[in-house]
């Protein structure tokens, strides 16, 4: 194949990486990527630096390959290498989704039409909104997606799927979204997927199926927060099956979170999985140091509170998990200092943060649960982890699981040794150690095992 097909077909490849992975990922490994040949066997790649290229071998090869030989019906070889010139970026344009059907009908006033509403009694959180969301490189995906919902329902991105682990924004999103469509005269309904759950089900009991079927189907915008609790109950699902479908034809806007992607559903079935990728998935990763101090900065502003960056750097260095405990820190600080009227120094923000922290009970959380982590997340199975094999994928993730049992669960070395297939304590200090160092230096692993730690701890 000639240069010019190939860089074509490393623009459908990025296409569909940039909606698989977190956007700081992308950014940093391929937006500067460039395909420089491709001969029809062998397929090649320039990245800008070695990092890139070691994390791209490491991490995405085999992706990468897979995504080449659909595109190419045949067996694909791959190599990467650090480009010597300037090199040019290649970012695909945002793509429009084919084939969608038009967009919603003209709006009406949602009160006139008593079935076509939000839930009653239910109101948007007004401390939720675009303008009170502090955008950074973590989250800057998913809230762009979202506010070019809210802008033209119906008309892009359908389903917009926003997934990430707890606390992290996808409720304050959704509501952003149904504020924004309310006051543009639409009709919007917000449910948890546990709320759908129970009225489907009394809409059996009581035989008003008909009603619900209305109720949902009728909307021009369906809000539908945490799916993953659907999971597993099969007349609800084919009932939302059904909604989405009927929701989907008439171009009517959905927007579905979830703690999982939709590829880790397990529980889903394929059919409503692979119906969720026909539209946009954006994730919203842990914030950076930055924005964690971003974002406090502006709750402490809500507070009504000024407090120096030292304070904002400390909190922000100490709560790291999710910006609920964040927003949590703060206020228990704000509030100890109102009671106690004192002012908020380096020294109270520690004593304060320390009994949060004295607060968790980390030693309830049962060590097996770190090992099914680890082996969920690396694709290594726990008899792999226990076992004898060092290749590298499989030391890694034993290393991991070494290093949250003894740095999260504050099990001893010989502890987790003898968890783990029974090690040597050195060998266990080794390998937690060299995962606690470099965690500092490799942006990769750091976001590896927060995600870890994230399904662990919450
Ligand atoms: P999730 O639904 O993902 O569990 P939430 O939307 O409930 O998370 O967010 C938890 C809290 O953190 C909320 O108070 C929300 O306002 C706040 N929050 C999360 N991300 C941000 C952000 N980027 N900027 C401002 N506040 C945020
Ligand atoms: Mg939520």
């Amino acid at each position: 194949m000639q240069e010019r097909s190939a860089r074509e077909v490393w623009r459908a490849v990025l296409g569909r990486l940039q909606l698989q992975l977190p956007q700081t990922t992308f950014d940093q490994f391929l937006r500067d990527s460039r395909a420089v040949s491709f001969d029809d066997s062998h397929f090649v790649v320039e990245v800008p630096t070695t990092f890139a290229v070691a994390w791209l071998e490491r991490r995405m090869y085999r992706d990468i390959q897979l995504t080449l030989e659909q595109l190419a019906k045949h067996a694909v070889g791959l190599s990467f290498r650090v480009a010597n010139g300037l090199a040019v970026p290649e970012v695909p344009a945002p793509e429009t989704p084919a084939g969608l059907p038009p967009g919603p009908e003209p709006v009406h006033a949602a009160a006139n039409d008593p079935l076509s509403r939000t839930t009653p009694g239910f109101t948007f959180n007004p401390k939720y909104t675009f303008d009170s969301y502090v955008v950074g490189p973590s989250n800057r995906m998913a809230y762009s997606a979202a506010q070019a919902v809210a802008d033209a329902p119906g008309q892009g991105y359908n389903p917009l799927f926003l997934y990430s682990g707890v606390g992290l924004g996808k409720t304050h999103l959704l509501y952003a979204i149904g504020r924004s469509c309310v006051n543009r005269g639409l009709s919007v309904l917000y449910v948890t997927s546990e709320q759908f759950t129970n009225e489907f089900i009394s809409a059996i009991r009581s035989q008003t199926t008909e009603e619900f079927r209305y109720r949902y189907r009728s909307v021009q915008v369906l809000l539908i927060d945490d799916v993953q609790f659907m999971s597993g109950k099969e007349q609800t699902k084919e009932s939302f099956f059904h909604t989405f479908n009927d929701l989907h034809n008439s171009g009517r806007q959905m927007v579905i979170t979830s703690d999982r992607p939709p590829n880790a559903l397990a529980l889903l079935e394929d059919r409503l999985r692979s119906r969720f990728e026909w539209g946009l998935i954006a994730d919203i990763q842990p914030p950076n140091l930055e924005t964690r101090m971003a974002i406090l900065s502006a709750k402490a502003d809500e507070l009504h509170v000024t407090l120096d960056d030292a304070i904002l750097e400390l909190i922000a260095k100490r709560v790291q998990r999710n910006v609920r405990e964040l927003e949590g820190s703060l206020n228990r600080l704000v509030a100890y200092s109102q009671l106690m009227d004192c002012p908020i120094t380096p020294k109270l923000a520690s004593t304060v943060l320390d009994e949060l922290v004295a607060g968790t009970d980390r030693h309830a959380i049962d060590p097996q649960r770190i090992i099914d982590a680890v082996s969920g997340y690396f694709k290594v199975s726990t008899d792999e982890i226990l076992g004898k094999r060092r290749t590298k994928k499989i030391a890694q993730a034993r290393q991991v699981a070494m290093y949250l049992l003894m740095y999260e669960l504050e099990m001893s070395p010989t502890q987790v040794g003898r968890l783990l297939g029974g090690r040597d304590h050195s060998t266990v200090i080794h390998g937690a150690g060299k995962i606690n160092g470099e965690i500092n230096e490799d942006p990769i692993l750091r976001q590896d095992v927060l995600t870890v730690k994230e399904a662990i701890f919450t």
